[in-house]
């Protein structure tokens, strides 16, 4: 049947091109691949956190439990939230004015862009980064502004990831509004040091910047590493939204819950676009996870051993991504050691054979991705995808990105393929 209905599109959605996630995560089902690339856990998740959701579902007759709640977020969670970022950021947060629970951390980051960028405002986005930050800068009318990492040839530590704080200034002018700091750090699995961060605070004074601090990882560390939170740095609560998610904190992506925590004056245009669009989460999930974090924290305050938070998910991780480096070496790659989150950056300019296909329109990881995925059955994703401009793709694509957060079965799996993969 012929049409003459052919609408435009609003000009806002007019050069986004399908996200890595689909591509990949399509890819990876189709093919029956070994999935190490998208980033989620695939092990049961914590008994503890699903009990609490199984234990409200089972009462129907609690119809706070199943009913809208208060918009900006139950209040059981944004009490125990308030509770903990006071802890961490040493000041004291009030529950009721200054966490906002959105749909994932994901909305938490569009809002804050939408609530916060006119027109033509720069937003100051540390490259690689993940990949939603620039598309929703534009969405919001603002414009992107890179600030591509260095890392040195031949390393072997994300710790190598390092800003050139110079470049950065250079490209701060009137129009620069905000700054966006992913901490720990995805793709590279970099934890950025007190001195970086107090390099970023010093910046974002002198100019007058919000930041936003994605932080989503911020329990996923290990061997003492610091966390140092963003909005904990002298005076950097006034300035910071810091977005978290409920997804990362107790491996449950799915529940999609997530919140933005500041000072009020930075939350409120953040709320007038929820109270619109959204008004409340998912009642049921709030609930349960406020529990969680009820039943955790004072483990985590004192008794870390038995804390998830503390304890559990670190010991947990460090073992998995030690044995993945273990793997991508015999594998012919060379593996970027992450001191944090669940992913891993690996070279692979050893393993050639995958870029038999390379064309002119994609970068060598986008084609070396596919063919790791139909011919050897193992799902990564290209972080060229994480850079913004053609150059940097084509600079940077060198690498997979994989994600450590899997059931053993599925990394010894791996490991087969990636046995295989070294002797050929
Ligand atoms: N920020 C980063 C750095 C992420 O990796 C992700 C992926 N989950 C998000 C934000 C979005 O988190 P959520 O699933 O809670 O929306
Ligand atoms: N944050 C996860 C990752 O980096 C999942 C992203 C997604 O599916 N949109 O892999």
């Amino acid at each position: 049947m012929t049409s003459s209905f052919s609408p435009k599109p609003a000009e806002r959605t007019a050069d986004h091109a399908a996200s890595i996630w689909v591509e990949f995560t399509t890819l990876a089902a189709e093919t029956k691949a070994v999935n190490l690339g998208q980033g989620f856990p695939d092990s049961p998740a914590p008994k503890f956190v699903t009990d609490l959701l199984e234990n409200l579902s089972k009462q129907p007759e609690l119809t706070a439990a199943h009913q809208y709640t208060r918009g900006y977020g139950h209040p059981m969670l944004v009490d125990i939230l308030a509770k903990m970022y006071s802890h961490f950021y040493n000041v004291q947060v009030d529950p009721m004015n200054e966490v906002l629970v959105t749909v994932g951390a994901y909305l938490s980051l569009y809002y804050a862009f939408l609530g916060w960028v006119n027109k033509g405002d720069e937003v100051l986005i540390i490259e690689p980064a993940y990949d939603c930050y620039y598309p929703q800068v534009k969405f919001a009318g603002g414009v992107p502004v890179p600030i591509v990492m260095n890392l040195a040839e031949g390393a072997t530590s994300a710790s190598q990831f390092t800003i050139d704080f110079d470049d950065m200034e250079k490209k701060i002018n009137k129009k620069t509004k905000m700054l966006v700091i992913n901490n720990p750090h995805n793709p590279t699995g970099k934890l950025f040091t007190r001195q970086e961060l107090e390099k970023l605070a010093e910046i974002a004074k002198k100019h007058n910047l919000i930041v936003i601090a994605d932080e989503v990882y911020e329990f996923h560390v290990w061997d003492k590493n610091d966390m140092v939170r963003f909005a904990s740095l002298p005076g950097m609560y006034e300035r910071t939204i810091s977005i978290g998610s409920a997804g990362k904190a107790f491996s449950v992506t799915g529940w999609k819950l997530g919140w933005a925590v500041g000072p009020k004056q930075l939350l409120e245009p953040l709320k007038a676009i929820h109270q619109n669009c959204v008004f409340t989460c998912s009642t049921p999930t709030q609930m349960a996870i406020a529990q969680a974090f009820q039943l955790d924290w004072p483990k985590f305050l004192n008794d870390p051993k038995n804390s998830y938070l503390a304890t559990g998910l670190s010991d947990e991780l460090r073992d998995k991504r030690d044995k993945l480096a273990r793997m991508l070496e015999e594998g012919n790659f060379r593996p970027i050691i992450p001191d944090a989150g669940y992913f891993m950056l690996a070279d692979y300019s050893h393993l050639k054979e995958g870029l038999k296909l390379a064309t002119e329109q994609d970068p060598d990881d986008f084609v070396f991705s596919r063919w790791l995925c139909r011919e050897k059955k193992l799902a990564v994703i290209p972080p060229s995808a994480f850079y913004s401009s053609r150059e940097q793709k084509e600079k940077n694509c060198n690498m997979v990105r994989l994600c450590y957060f899997k059931k053993n079965d599925t990394l010894d799996a791996a490991e087969v393929i990636l046995k295989k993969l070294g002797k050929e």
